[in-house]
């Protein structure tokens, strides 16, 4: 596996890469890697000959009183686990070599980022474009590949890639979930182990609304009714927002008559989970 660290270097190899008639596949992260990360790589693999995966924790999509200074990091691990993987190139540039003296220029998605964890992390989701879209420019993927956990992020990064004209395929993973249910994360390793019994709540309670969705409840305030009940209920458990939105424009949906997302952020202790649950579509 070969570790490049900047974007001419980047830029080069994927050149290369792309004069040889090879299709580049791209895995965005910011490290710390689990499963649900990992089974993103087969899937740029089945569409692309070469893999890359990009470590970089962005400062640029953390709010000033989140948690970048505590974000989880093991790069001896992560690189290991992308070896085994059999991943050809890992990017991994510096803060200084991503946003050197000078940069300022942003990329800023309006309509679909308004709700849900933009409006409670203001300016979260421009710091995601902004580097989505550098990473697009320096390696230069035929396909990037991104899991529905962050199911915003995913219609946000669809929704430029389709208005800036990105050559890129978009490809969106279902969520990879430990074995009693909780969405792997890396922020999982910053919770306590009565913290990581109380984060179950976030998968039971979309279970509960799924449910209530599968006996014919089509009205989202019954539904979320049913998540809150699980969510309240759990004493180390803060609710940021729980809501139901229409699932391709992450605007507010009063029915769920077509596809929505039940999309949840939960406090636990300090730790900021997300998790969500399609309703109506194909999961
Ligand atoms: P992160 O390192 O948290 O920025 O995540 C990098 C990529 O992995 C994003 O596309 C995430 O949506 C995806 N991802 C993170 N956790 C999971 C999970 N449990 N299941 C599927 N994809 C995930």
């Amino acid at each position: 596996m070969q570790v490049i660290e900047n974007a001419p270097a980047m830029q080069a190899w994927a050149d290369e890469t792309r004069r040889n008639a090879r299709r580049i596949g791209l895995v965005p992260t910011m490290g710390y890697l689990h499963e649900g990360h990992l089974s993103l790589g087969p899937a740029a693999r089945r569409r692309a000959d070469r893999a890359v995966t990009s470590i970089f924790v962005n400062p640029l999509q953390f709010g000033a009183n989140e948690d970048l200074a505590r974000y989880p990091r093991d790069l001896e691990a992560d690189a290991r686990q992308l070896r085994e993987c059999g991943v050809d190139v890992l990017y991994l540039p510096s803060a200084a070599a991503m946003y050197p003296p000078g940069f300022q220029t942003e990329v800023t998605v309006t309509g679909v980022t308004q709700g849900l964890c933009g409006r409670s992390r203001p300016g979260h989701f421009r710091g995601v474009t902004t580097v989505v879209a550098k990473l697009f420019n320096a390696v230069k993927p035929h396909v990037a590949v991104f899991g529905e956990k962050d199911f915003q992020q995913l219609l946000t990064i669809r929704r430029m890639v389709a208005d800036l004209d990105f050559d890129v395929e978009v490809l969106g993973m279902p969520i990879v979930r430990e074995p009693d249910g909780v969405a792997m994360s890396s922020r999982n390793a910053n919770l306590s182990a009565p913290e990581r019994r109380a984060a179950r709540c976030l998968s039971r309670a979309l279970d509960t609304a799924r449910a209530a969705f599968e006996a014919g409840e089509r009205r989202s305030a019954a539904l979320l009714e049913k998540a809150r009940g699980v969510l309240d209920a759990e004493t180390l458990a803060r609710v940021d927002y729980a809501e139901i939105v229409d699932a391709e424009t992450a605007q507010a949906a009063g029915t769920v008559d077509r596809p929505a997302l039940l999309a949840l952020a939960v406090f636990i202790g300090k730790t900021r989970l997300i998790d969500n649950a399609v309703l109506g579509g194909t999961r």
